[in-house]
């Protein structure tokens, strides 16, 4: 008797036991392949699922097992070695292993259909359409037309060639009902990529390169730190090249924001080679012939954000994660995975080097680098004579605001558009303001949802909660006591922006956050628009800071440095050191130098002041010691159960046994902390708890972990509670 055990993608953190289908011969159950796609019957659904191996019993009674419905492939679509990290990722983030399987999948692909041949969609003759004669199809010159193309054309035409001939798809349809055409995919030839010459290195990069080239083909990590506009990516663009070179691929991981068009470009630029880009905004159409592209190797290159990690390659060579420091990198809900950190595991499965690169490594990729495994390769120079910015305080303490804005610092974008250039100005929160509240009353205006005060949004005259996007309308009067005295407290770019306006007028303003760059093309015309070079003002939240190159920029302002002083995450420093070096790092990249300048009331304030004196490497160096003090991560290992309920007692009830039951059978070193309330406790009308776990090692944290798991599995989970496990947080407190 065969069993075929299961992945099916479901929360429950086990294999599901099926017989075979019906009708299948012993010979043929032999030879079903791990990997392979299925389709099974699980509740009242039919799913996907992913064959993990054919056994000889159940502990299930065979009564009990059905069968599958379907066998979907032949062989399996993924490789050996990507389902082997999909399984190291399933067992590391304790995340069940069919959801895992799912990642590795597009969406048709999970729904069970077939994979289409790589290539475009195109129509080419039937045997009927060959055998035409000439002149046939007068009354319709359109089908005609069509036709003739076909004839010229020894193979097929793609799609958008017959769009460019005004032949539209009604008429190709017409042609296919008379079976004179038929669909089929086109198969470009997998050409030679083209390698332009890329720039003369300078001497830091040369041995950079050389560095890296030394290390071989083999698994090896590399961070390469450098700082801002040292020439990182012609480093990258110089390997990707030797990749290419070998005939193998280059996978390239950036973060959300950072998947600029001006990246894009340059790789476009340097190689004339199929380049695949996969990242959030795609159609699932578009996503499958990317991912069908990697996997079949007709795609030399792979860019993509966070999810691209788990995309397969039919001959890896290489993987680049830029900016590894960025906290996009871990999926914060479901899989919550780290990229980064999957991507080291990936190159070391595939046998091939990795680079991490940085201005500002995260501690854990220094820690690495201090502890041996990864090599240390650094850039400390600008390309351009610019020099590093320099960064200075401005004391707002009892100085007029407006805006948002000191005198000082109006003074020093007025000096910065007279000499023809660009200033930026940094505030990480959008809309007009983060309160309203009555002057009579002092009721302010709350989300019905979190704990959470709503932010006012006044171009589109909304009260918006920025935790769980709930929004009502601006109100005239307070619902308490019937005022229309209501105020506005403390700022965002909106209303900076509307000073901006005032005070500049006729000087070009640009607002970028999230709101003002909604669509996917926004971004790419305001960086045509600024890199022109002509004088103008940036306004804008994180978005700004990441990746851009504007070269045009000299003044760089942090409008409320202090709203990055106090955070109360473990992480709160480290994320503010890096966050002022990408914000300083926009300044002076070409050959103006740049400045920078951090309005605060605390110019005393140690952190601060280290800021401005010492470099990032050495702020993140201190850090890492605090950490070892604290035995935080890096240095130890956290990790944290957390429960969303409805009910606003009893995720911390479900903690609090989970704890009780978990405790006698500890790991050493391993520690549990809480149940503690999350942050903000309530957000979109849950009630969040959680249960840290701390540990003075890896396996330590790993085998706690699964206890946990184990455990909370057991427990009964009333009220609609939800838990969730997550390894090497972001953030907690
Ligand atoms: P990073 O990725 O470290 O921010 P980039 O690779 O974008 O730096 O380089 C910054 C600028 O310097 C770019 O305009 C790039 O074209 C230029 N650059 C990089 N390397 C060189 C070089 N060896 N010679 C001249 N210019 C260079
Ligand atoms: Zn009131
Ligand atoms: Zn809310």
């Amino acid at each position: 008797m065969s069993v075929l055990r299961l992945a099916i993608p479901s929360p429950l953190r086990r294999p599901f036991d099926y017989l075979p289908p019906r009708g299948m011969n012993s010979a043929e159950i032999g030879s079903l392949q791990t990997g392979i796609r299925l389709r099974v019957p699980f509740g009242r659904r039919e799913v996907t699922g992913y064959l993990l191996a054919v056994c000889s019993e159940s502990a299930m009674p065979m009564s009990a097992l059905k069968p599958a419905l379907e066998v979907l492939d032949q062989v399996p679509l993924i490789d050996p070695q990507l389902l082997k990290l999909c399984h190291w990722a399933a067992d590391y983030y304790h995340h069940p292993l069919g959801e895992v399987y799912n990642t590795l999948f597009p969406k048709r692909l999970r729904e069970g259909r077939q994979t289409q041949a790589p290539g475009t969609p195109g129509w080419r003759l039937t045997a009927r359409g060959k055998g035409l004669p000439g002149e046939a199809l007068p009354k319709s010159p359109r089908q005609a037309q069509a036709i003739s193309m076909l004839r010229q054309e020894e193979h097929a035409i793609e799609i958008p060639a017959f769009r460019s001939s005004g032949i539209s798809a009604a008429v190709l349809r017409n042609l296919q009902a008379k079976g004179l055409i038929e669909p089929c995919t086109i198969n470009k030839h997998l050409q030679e990529p083209v390698i332009n010459p890329g720039l003369k290195l300078n001497a830091e990069q040369e041995t950079v390169l050389n560095a890296v080239t030394a290390a071989g083909e083999g698994f090896c990590c590399h961070l390469l730190e450098g700082v801002t506009g040292s020439g990182k990516t012609e480093i990258y663009l110089q390997l990707i090249g030797d990749c290419l070179r070998r005939g193998r691929q280059a996978l390239v991981l950036v973060p959300e924001i950072g998947l600029t068009p001006q990246t894009l470009t340059r790789f476009q630029q340097r190689f004339e080679a199929n380049i695949a880009v996969l990242h959030s905004a795609l159609s699932d159409a578009q996503r499958y012939l990317a991912w069908e592209a990697a996997r079949s190797g007709t795609a030399q290159i792979v860019i993509g954000t966070r999810s691209a990690i788990f995309t397969p390659l039919a001959t890896p060579g290489l993987i680049i994660v830029d900016e590894e420091h960025d906290s996009s990198y871990k999926q914060q809900d479901r899989f919550r995975y780290s990229a980064r950190d999957v991507a080291v595991k990936r190159a070391q499965i595939h046998g091939c080097p990795i680079l991490l690169g940085s201005a500002t490594p995260s501690l854990e990729s220094i820690q690495n680098v201090l502890a041996g495994r990864y090599r240390h390769l650094q850039l400390t120079r600008r390309t351009s004579s610019g020099g590093m910015p320099d960064l200075r305080a401005l004391d707002v303490r009892r100085q007029k605001l407006q805006g948002g804005l000191s005198g000082d610092l109006i003074a020093a974008i007025e000096d910065t558009l007279g000499l023809g250039q660009q200033a930026l100005l940094f505030l990480n929160r959008r809309g007009y303001a983060p309160t309203l509240q009555c002057h009579d009353c002092g009721w302010v205006a709350e989300c019905q949802a979190c704990d959470a005060r709503l932010t006012i949004h006044r171009r589109r005259r909304r009260l918006r909660c920025h935790h769980c996007g709930g929004s009502n309308t601006l109100p005239g009067q307070c619902p308490q006591c019937h005022s229309e005295r209501l105020v506005s407290a403390g700022l965002g770019t909106e209303q900076t922006e509307d000073f901006l306006r005032s005070h500049f007028a006729g000087w070009p303003i640009f607002r970028v956050d999230s709101d003002s760059m909604q669509s996917k093309d926004a971004m790419q015309a305001l960086a045509e628009e600024i890199n022109k070079g002509e004088p103008c003002i940036l306004l804008g939240t994180q978005m700004l800071t990441k990746g851009h190159h504007f070269p045009g920029v000299s003044l760089v302002a942090v409008i409320d440095a202090d709203a990055l002083l106090f955070s109360t995450d473990f992480r709160g420093e480290e994320r503010m050191a890096q966050l002022l070096t990408q914000v300083a790092g926009r300044a002076g990249r070409a050959e103006i130098p740049g400045r920078v300048l951090l309005q605060t009331h605390y110019p005393d304030h140690p952190t601060l002041i280290a800021m401005m004196s010492t470099s990032y490497a050495q702020q993140a160096r201190t850090l890492l010691k605090l950490r070892q003090e604290t035995g935080m991560p890096p240095a130890g290992q956290l990790v944290v159960l957390r429960t969303d309920c409805p009910n606003a007692e009893y995720g911390e009830q479900f903690l609090q046994s989970l704890r009780e039951r978990s405790a006698p059978r500890l790991p050493d070193g391993a520690r549990l902390i809480g149940p503690l309330p999350s942050p903000m406790q309530r957000r979109a009308g849950k009630y969040r708890c959680q249960l840290l776990l701390t540990a003075s090692s890896r396996g330590a944290a790993q085998a706690a972990a699964s206890l946990l798991v184990a455990n909370a599995e057991e427990l009964p989970t009333r009220h609609g509670l939800k838990w969730s496990i997550d390894i090497d947080p972001q953030d907690v407190f």
